[in-house]
């Protein structure tokens, strides 16, 4: 194995390397697809355990949670910390042990070679790896009303971290009752003279916690069994038309942004064909975070599991990484038999034990759902 660069510090694969400097390396032990709490935390035991580790990632490490204002519910940190410092936390961790992470623009292609090994084929070139672990999270989920497309960035937003500032001393619609909603008005309630949250229903899903803060802050308001129907302004956001869905009255609220947290949709559109999803686009593993594909795991909110929190992740993560240590382990016996020329050597092996898309796993049922 090659002495892997450091996070952050290696070339992309598309570009030649400086003078004096090693050529980007395009074959690793473990290729992970994500750099959120699971691709991450995966990064630092494979990287741990000794195998050359990449991490393929679109945006800035953390995922979803690198926008997330406050964590308070991840063990370790009793006063909180914010999304984006874990994530910069669990980056310098997996650094220290010698992942590489490389910013791409996005994964077009996933191949399984005739050796076993995955190619990787992204907008700045392909490597190669002898296994996947897949962790691409989710993105905020679009409404689908006027005025939401066209005035993103000039009122809209998806991300209280990123634009509460600049809505200081101006009122704000949030839509949405989950925990996103909840904490990230919250948030926005520190700047913003007032705080609409929008909601479909007369109660929240958000946890009694977050519902008992949002409730006690003086200028947090909520229009219940509200549903917002458009966005409205001429250059910016100037107001939103919602419709009482109890006697379909229509109300217009003049805001300056609108902030939205009405779900989440995992980031699995490239890999559609490739690996088994469910019908919401999540991947299919195994209790053993195998995918249905030789050589390809999954952890983190994109996989189909029950809850998305960045401590189940984490443990996601960790369970990928060492399932995927266990299968090199095999899949070098395996090898090692072949050449040897052992009888049955191949037939029981690691790659046996997968399964193709659509059927069920073998040994575990599937955890989608
Ligand atoms: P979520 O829990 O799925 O909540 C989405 C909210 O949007 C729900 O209140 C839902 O209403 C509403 N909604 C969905 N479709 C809508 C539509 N078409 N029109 C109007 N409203 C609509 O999503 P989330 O808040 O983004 O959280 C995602 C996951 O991350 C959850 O598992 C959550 O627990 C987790 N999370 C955890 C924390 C934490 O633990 N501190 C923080 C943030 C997120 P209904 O309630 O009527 O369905």
């Amino acid at each position: 194995m090659s002495e892997p660069s450091s996070l952050g510090e290696s070339a992309p694969s598309g570009e030649s390397a400086p003078l004096g400097e090693s050529a980007p390396r395009d074959h690793f032990d473990v290729a992970i697809v994500g750099a959120g709490p699971g691709g991450m935390t995966a990064a630092i035991y494979s990287s741990r355990a000794r195998l050359d580790t990449v991490v393929l990632e679109r945006n800035t490490a953390g995922g979803i949670m690198q926008v997330t204002e406050r964590v308070e519910n991840y063990p370790g940190f009793p006063e909180g910390i914010t999304g984006f410092e874990l994530a910069e936390k669990m980056k310098q961790q997996a650094a220290q042990f010698g992942a590489e992470l490389r910013e791409i623009t996005g994964v077009l292609a996933l191949e399984l070679q005739p050796n076993g090994d995955w190619r990787i084929v992204t907008d700045e070139g392909a490597v190669t790896a002898r296994v996947v672990i897949l962790s691409p999270g989710v993105e905020a989920r679009k409404l689908g009303v006027p005025g939401e497309a066209e005035f993103m960035g000039r009122g809209v937003s998806y991300c209280a971290t990123c634009d509460g500032p600049l809505y200081r001393g101006k009122e704000v619609v949030v839509i949405g009752g989950g925990n996103a909603a909840v904490e990230e008005g919250m948030f926005l309630a520190r700047f913003a003279a007032a705080v609409h949250v929008v909601h479909r229903r007369d109660e929240l899903r958000a946890t009694r916690i977050a519902q008992e803060r949002a409730f006690a802050q003086p200028n947090m308001r909520f229009i219940w069994n509200g549903q917002v129907r458009r966005i409205v302004g001429e250059t910016k956001v100037e107001a939103v038309d919602y419709e009482d869905l109890l006697d379909h009255s229509q109300h217009t609220l003049p805001v300056s942004g609108v902030f939205f947290y009405v779900g989440q949709l995992p980031n699995t559109g490239f890999l559609r064909g490739v690996v088994e999803l469910d019908a919401g686009g999540y991947i299919v593993t195994d209790a053993h975070l195998r995918t249905s594909q030789p050589g390809m795991f999954a952890c983190g909110d994109a996989r189909a599991g029950l809850i998305k929190q960045i401590a189940n992740a984490v443990g996601e993560g960790a369970l990928a990484a060492i399932e995927a240590e266990k299968y090199l382990v095999a899949r070098d016996f395996e090898a090692r038999q072949a050449s040897a020329g052992a009888p049955g050597a191949g037939a029981s092996g690691a790659q046996a034990k997968f399964v193709t898309p659509g059927a069920a796993p073998a040994d575990d049922a599937a955890t989608g759902g």
